[in-house]
């Protein structure tokens, strides 16, 4: 019988420990432990090469792309992403720097409704290579009770993400309505606030980054269900929310703090009119934030309230303007549609009026355009429609707003 060597080093059966045979080859127990060795090395370099999978984006970069779709915020604008870009960096960051290690730093915005908080969220999303998800703390409870647990965020996460848990683990997160979280009163130990403060407390390890158990499907947990474990020590988190009344608690203190060393008085420096610019961890304690949650949400900023000058912009510049896109859907129907200075400043006048914000835009322009809409498509030939002051009081006259403001 013919003496059997390993075909890849060429030693002798009675010189190894082991010899695998195949068809028509063989392989000694070194050339196994070495091939081993191999794939190892392949697969940690592999690993190493996918790391910065995103493109990083520079700061001024991201708020060019903002620019086109958000109005203002410039503020707001430029914490998101010097955040955002620091994010991508601290991925990049190796293992085995120096000591120095890039701590995440989550952010909390605060703004009234309507301004812009998860427009802007969802815009930075669109331009990020990383896992993006949106949340709603108001659906949130404390583990145990009827709601979502705190880890239903990362279902979402996780789902945005294709259930690549390594991918979600340096996603980022919004959660809005953060306010709707504050403990209700500021006697902590009254009775359990099972909608607020419980849900602070369980926000805590998740913001700090711990490793989660993570039902794939959402829901609430199943001791059938297979959980995907996600550590969220990655993950970016962004809160918002709009915080009502906090601006009387912002206005208190600085009524009686005094900023600095100047011989004005504070009264003459304060711009009443955006209260919220002075907004500090303080004033989210006193509104019902526990210190805990505010120290894990290191940053801070705030929304601009949007004027008369930034409603107007916001109706016909940003790329899918809302007047833009009724031009579009109306010459779909081969009206020629123009929107004139006069018709856009009724708009606005009654988005202030009724005190809707930008949000308010929307319904006023559909108050004012349904008629045409359901008239034009049933028509043949070409048209023309012109919203100035004089059809726009006309149709708003018409519709349910006016009956609200009756009411
Ligand atoms: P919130 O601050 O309550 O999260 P949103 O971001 O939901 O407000 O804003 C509601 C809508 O108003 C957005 O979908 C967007 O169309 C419009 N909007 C609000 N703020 C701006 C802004 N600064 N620039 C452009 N559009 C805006």
């Amino acid at each position: 019988m013919a003496q059997v060597t390993c075909s890849f080093c060429g030693r002798n059966k009675k010189d190894v420990d082991l010899m695998v045979s195949g068809i028509s080859a063989h392989i000694c127990n070194f050339c196994i432990e070495q091939a081993f060795q191999i794939l190892g090395e392949e697969d940690k370099t592999k690993k190493e090469g996918k790391k910065p999978k995103f493109k990083l984006k520079k700061p001024k970069e991201l708020t060019a792309y903002l620019d086109q779709y958000v109005i203002g915020q410039q503020e707001a604008k430029k914490v998101l992403t010097v955040a955002v870009y620091n994010h991508y960096k601290r991925l990049g960051q190796k293992q085995d720097d120096d000591d120095v290690r890039i701590e995440k730093s989550n952010i909390i915005m605060v703004g009234d409704t309507g301004t812009g908080k998860t427009y802007l969220a969802k815009t930075l999303a669109k331009t990020l290579e990383v896992p993006f998800c949106i949340a709603d703390a108001t659906v949130l409870t404390e583990a145990g009770y009827v709601g979502e647990d705190v880890e239903s965020i990362l279902t979402r996460l996780l789902q945005a993400a294709d259930y690549n848990v390594e991918a979600a683990e340096r996603g980022i997160v919004y959660i809005d309505e953060l306010d709707k979280i504050a403990r209700k009163s500021d006697n902590p130990s009254i009775t359990r606030d099972v909608s607020g403060e419980g849900v602070q407390q369980a926000m805590l390890k998740l913001l700090e980054g711990t490793s989660v158990n993570v039902p794939p499907q959402g829901g609430r947990k199943h001791p059938d269900q297979k959980m995907i474990s996600v550590n969220t020590e990655n993950i970016l988190f962004i809160c918002g929310g709009a915080f009502d009344g906090i601006a009387r608690h912002i206005a208190g203190r600085l009524n009686t703090q005094p900023l600095g060393f100047s011989k004005k008085s504070n009264a003459d420096l304060i711009d009443r009119n955006n209260l919220l610019q002075y907004v500090t961890a303080q004033d989210l304690k006193a509104f019902g934030l526990i210190p805990e949650l505010i120290g894990r949400l290191p940053v801070l900023t705030h929304l601009d309230p949007l004027d008369k000058d930034s409603l107007k912009l916001i109706l016909t510049e940003p790329k899918n303007a809302l007047t833009r896109q009724y031009v579009k859907l109306l010459a779909m129907e081969n009206v020629a549609l123009t929107f004139e200075e006069s018709g856009i400043d009724f708009i606005v006048e009654k988005a202030v009026e009724f005190n809707l914000g930008a949000r308010g835009l929307r319904s006023i322009c559909e108050a004012i355009i349904t008629d045409a809409m359901y008239e034009f498509p049933s028509e043949e030939g070409e048209h023309t429609l012109v919203i100035n002051e004089e059809y726009a009081r006309t149709q708003f006259e018409k519709s349910k707003f006016k009956k609200l403001q009756v009411a």
